[in-house]
């Protein structure tokens, strides 16, 4: 409740136009989209607009997506779900964890709900999407990795719950967070290259995402997630906005669905502009550099975590090349398509 006050209604331009359900037709979604784009279905949770899904499927002839809790995946036919072939789901790790954060027993439904679209062929990309309460990576990613190891999910992607809220550092907590977390990334990263020495890469997209860059196969040097310049949020009236956080800013609209782009939002944070990683970094979260919502001290702990990540990935760059070389892996187990959700920067 706190978080109202957050002071971004006085620092940001909010849109109270926009509708609460989205009034942007098949047709001018159909005139905007061109065949090769991903359009994803975001929320609050999308699932429970199947009628708006569905209508725009049949209606629009492009790639599709879908960020969801999970809950309702059995309510889409599968002959819908079928078209959607990138899906990020919430699991935060194993049932305690996930039930921890989102309600008692919905680990369960949502695996079962997995494990029921693979029963019915589905062959779409599935990544599960953790938001890291606590620092135990390893653990937590472990206990995701039978589940990729029997098909029920694909890939795992992560982002600390952090500089997302106003009222939620707590600098001896956060220092300890880092602390731990660090030294559970690198343990992650360890085990990351074992697998990859046997033929085997785990497409863990902070990893795979960092490792892109840090090996020249992604040259590309602003955001990872895209946001602003390759990735925008199609708001319910039809704006287009830099990213689905600030889908009704008008400090971050990027032109309309009617119009087309006609802007894009860079980093300008002098602190970001200034930092040896930001062509790998990218400046993490378009969204918390602009918000500013934790204090300096904070940014420069969730700062320590990400320089952590890029470091210890750029150690094992050499020896990951030397597999290519061999044969150990191919170049095409690492590559993957940008800018479908997975932030890549935790
Ligand atoms: S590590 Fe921090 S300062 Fe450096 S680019 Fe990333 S977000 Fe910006």
């Amino acid at each position: 409740m706190q978080e109202f006050d957050n002071g971004l209604a006085e620092k940001w331009d909010y849109d109270e136009t926009t509708p609460f359900d989205s009034d942007v037709s098949v047709e001018k979604l159909k005139k905007f989209l061109r065949s090769d784009d991903r359009l994803i279905f975001y929320g609050g949770e999308p699932l429970v607009m199947i009628d708006k899904i569905k209508e725009i499927i049949d209606g629009v002839n492009c790639k599709f997506g879908i960020q969801t809790n999970g809950i309702l995946l059995g309510r889409l036919p599968i002959k819908y779900m079928k078209k959607i072939d990138k899906m990020l789901v919430s699991l935060d790790g194993n049932s305690v964890r996930t039930d921890e954060n989102r309600g008692s027993g919905i680990y369960k439904i949502v695996l079962n709900n997995l494990k029921n679209l693979r029963k019915n062929s589905y062959n779409g990309e599935v990544v599960v999407r953790m938001t890291l309460t606590k620092p135990d990576i390893f653990e937590q990613v472990m206990n995701l990795v039978p589940l990729i190891d029997d098909g029920t999910v694909d890939s795992v992607h992560w982002q600390i719950d952090a500089g997302f809220y106003k009222f939620d550092f707590d600098k001896e907590n956060f220092s300890k967070f880092v602390e731990e977390y660090n030294k559970e990334i690198d343990k992650l990263i360890n085990w990351w290259v074992e697998k990859i020495r046997l033929g085997k890469v785990y497409k863990f997209y902070p990893f795979i995402g960092v490792f892109n860059r840090l090996a020249g196969y992604d040259d590309e040097t602003r955001l990872p997630c895209g946001s602003g310049y390759e990735n925008f949020t199609i708001n319910t009236s039809g704006k287009l906005s830099a990213c689905p956080i600030m889908n009704s800013v008008k400090n971050f609209y990027c032109g309309s669905v009617e119009e087309g782009i006609d802007n894009e939002i860079q980093i300008t944070d002098e602190k970001c502009l200034n930092c040896p990683e930001f062509k790998i970094c990218g400046g993490r979260c378009l969204y918390s550099r602009n918000a500013k919502l934790w204090p300096n001290d904070g940014d420069d702990l969730i700062c320590e975590t990400i320089k952590n990540l890029i470091m210890k990935i750029r150690g094992k760059v050499p020896e990951i090349k030397k597999l290519l070389e061999k044969g150990v892996v191919k170049k095409e187990n690492f590559l993957y398509e940008k800018y479908f959700g997975p932030e890549i920067i935790p």
